[in-house]
C-alpha cells in the first residue's frame, strides 16, 4: 500500500510502498541516531523530497535526515530497493503490526517491549541478511 508522511517541520516528505509491518532495532548506532529504539516500517520504491541530507553511517549503509529540523527520515542499505522509515513520520500509522526486534542483545536493560515479536541477536541478524 502506498503511504505518505513527513518530518517534524513538514518540509521533507515521502511516498513509499510499505511492507505492512513494523520492526525495531536496538543496536547502538540506531539508538544514537533516533535517541531510542529505531521503530521503522520497511518500504520499497520510496521517494523523498525537500531538505533531505544523507549520512554514510557505515560501509554500505546510509541514513537520511531533514537538514532543517533534524528528523530521522530513513535507513537505507545502498544498492537495495529498501528504506526503513520511522513509524512516527507516517500520516497513517494503522495496519502496521509490530513483528520483529533486531539486535536484541544490544538492547539496554532499562526498557522492554511487551509485544510478542520475533527477536534476533546481532549474530542472527547478520546470518539472515548477509546473503544477497
Ligand atoms: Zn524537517
Ligand atoms: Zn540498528
Amino acid at each position: 500500500m502506498r503511504r505518505t508522511g513527513s518530518c517534524l517541520c513538514g518540509q521533507a516528505t515521502f511516498t513509499a510502498e510499505a511492507l505492512e509491518r513494523l520492526q525495531a532495532c536496538h543496536c547502538s548506532m540506531c539508538r544514537k541516531w533516533v535517541g531510542g529504539p529505531f521503530m521503522a516500517v520497511p518500504c520499497q520504491q520510496a521517494t523523498f523530497s525537500g531538505p533531505v541530507k544523507r549520512y554514510a553511517s557505515s560501509e554500505g549503509f546510509e541514513r537520511g535526515f531533514c537538514s532543517e529540523c533534524g528528523s530521522s527520515l530513513f535507513f537505507h542499505p545502498k544498492g537495495s530497493g529498501l528504506h526503513g522509515i520511522p513509524i512516527g513520520l507516517f500520516d497513517d500509522q494503522t495496519g502496521l503490526p509490530f513483528k520483529t526486534e533486531f539486535f536484541i542483545d544490544q538492547k539496554p536493560g532499562c526498557y522492554a517491549f511487551a509485544n510478542e515479536t520475533r527477536q534476533m541477536t546481532a549474530a542472527e541478524f547478520r546470518e539472515t541478511f548477509r546473503k544477497g
